[in-house]
């Protein structure tokens, strides 16, 4: 094999990947950033307008006083200077999402600066992301393709939807990390309250800028960014692909092309879509209708102090307090409704493992399976804490204790009336398990032959028939010393 030796230090060279990761996140106002239309989901096209937001000439913009507090809290959250006046900008360009061919956003007075979150990967451990920015915007419209049709038809309710985007410093350096930090977004983001957090609904999409770097050198490569990644799986997916490919551009002596590209989410594959727009092709300028938003200090001061406890504070807490591994904490304090319900369970008397389990465990493959909230299922935190007292104190098994838990999702009664009703209470019962077992020793003498010669693991043989006889119910404890009892006897 005959290599050049350019190709051949190309070769042995190592990689080091360079990520920043810009995070769009939908704001849970009731109304719009810029008009009173609503931001509620799935109405008709078209029905959540007026002339502000559809960009009728002569409409004005009035902010939304809840947008700057929101940003201004997420800032706080993540560790940002808050600018006292921050100011909106048009960025110009033109879509037909777009109707007034400009977004309006900031540019270079952005409410919140120099912050950081802090990440843990398996791989790299705890590390600080430095963050650049927060900026509040308008969200743009959707064009709707409908099926079979060229035509493409335009909805603007989301027009006018107020975001925050969130711009990281070029940090991150694999895309394990890289999908850390979205979730901790995510975590932080929803704990405070500033977004529902709806990864189905488009709460949070990232666009991950990567680019590779030989290692040792300092200067960034060219970059390419992926845009609106709206699930952490896709993020890391995307980022894996980027990294791979970018590598093996470079080994095949090209050059990385500074564009914009697109995930497709069947072929797992990121594909160009534009040569990369620079930021003065958008003219940005200050918008002459929007004045400066001014925050109080004394403002500032009160949402610090309001913070609530953030995920990390949180599941050191949960550690600590409740006795949880630190995996249980870390997945029940990345969701605020989880974790409010998960303590409001333990307040009617729930030991904090069993209840943990059962909430990252059932309840969360229920959520799962129908698309369901915690909400939406509506499960009494009280019944669900009766069913964990019931569980611990053996009067049922963990199987039938799912049987229960089904129960419970369907109706609304409690544990005890649906174990009552359905006759599902746990067997303990000496003499009713004894008769039972001494029915199956006479008509398995074999197996008794065979235990009797030693071969004791027969015994299973005998347990799940006793737990057939019983439907589940027999007491596995009480079960198994009679068999001992009975067989070595
Ligand atoms: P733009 O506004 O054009 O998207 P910015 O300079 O604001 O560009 O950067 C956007 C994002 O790209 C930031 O998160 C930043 O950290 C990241 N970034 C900038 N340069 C690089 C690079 N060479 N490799 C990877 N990420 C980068
Ligand atoms: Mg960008
Ligand atoms: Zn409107």
């Amino acid at each position: 094999l005959c290599l050049s030796s350019n190709l051949k230090n190309k070769i042995l060279m190592q990689f080091e990947p360079v990520i920043g990761l810009e995070i769009h996140v939908q704001l849970a106002t009731a109304s719009k950033i810029f008009c009173c239309c609503s931001t509620e989901f799935g109405n008709p096209p078209n029905s959540n307008t007026c002339p502000v937001c559809l960009g009728l000439p002569g409409a004005l913009p009035v902010l939304n006083s809840q947008v700057p507090e929101f940003a201004a809290q997420l800032g706080l959250a993540l560790n940002c200077d808050i600018r006292l006046d921050s100011q909106f900008a048009r960025k110009n360009y033109f879509y037909p999402d777009l109707p007034k061919a400009y977004q309006i956003s900031q540019f270079d007075r952005p409410i919140c600066e120099n912050g950081w979150l802090e990440i843990e990967t398996e791989s790299r451990g705890k590390r600080r992301i430095g963050i650049t920015r927060i900026h509040m915007e308008e969200d743009a419209g959707k064009l709707v393709h409908a099926d079979g049709s060229t035509e493409s038809l335009v909805d603007l309710n989301r027009a006018g939807v107020p975001l925050v985007e969130i711009v990281s410093e070029p940090d991150v350096r694999s895309a394990e990390e890289a999908k850390a930090y979205m979730e901790k977004v995510h975590a932080i983001a929803t704990t405070i309250g500033v977004t529902d957090g709806d990864m189905e609904k488009g709460h949070l999409r990232c666009d991950a800028n990567v680019s590779l770097r030989p290692v040792g050198q300092e200067e960034f490569g060219t970059r390419t960014e992926t845009k609106n990644l709206n699930s952490f799986r896709f993020v890391q997916q995307a980022v894996v692909y980027e990294i791979g490919r970018q590598r093996e551009e470079i080994l095949d002596g090209k050059q990385i092309v500074q564009e914009t590209r697109l995930w497709d989410t069947g072929r797992k594959v990121t594909f160009s879509m534009r040569s990369k727009e620079e930021a003065d092709e958008y003219r940005y300028f200050p918008d002459p209708d929007l004045p400066l938003v001014h925050l109080a200090p004394e403002l500032i001061e009160t949402f610090r102090k309001n913070l609530p406890e953030l995920p990390d504070a949180k599941r050191q807490r949960f550690m600590e307090e409740h006795g949880l591994s630190e995996y249980d904490a870390e997945v029940l304090s990345a969701d605020r409704r989880m974790s409010e319900y998960f303590e409001k369970v333990l307040t009617y008397g729930a030991a904090p493992k069993l209840a943990c389990n059962w909430i990252i465990g059932d309840l969360t493959r229920v959520m799962n399976e129908s698309g369901k909230s915690l909400k939406e299922i509506d499960l009494s935190p009280e019944h669900l804490a009766a069913l964990t007292k019931i569980i611990d104190s053996g009067e049922i098994s963990n199987k039938i204790a799912k049987t229960v838990f089904e129960e419970m999702l369907a109706s609304a009664r409690t544990p005890e009336e649906i174990i009552e009703e359905k006759g599902l209470k746990q067997v303990s019962d000496s003499g009713e398990l004894g008769r039972i077992v001494d029915e199956l020793l006479v008509a398995n003498p074999e197996q008794v032959e065979q235990y009797r010669a030693g071969k004791t693991k027969v015994i299973g043989f005998f347990v799940g028939q006793m737990m057939k006889q019983t439907q589940g119910k027999g007491n596995p404890a009480v079960i198994n010393s009679l068999l001992k009892e009975k067989l070595d006897g």
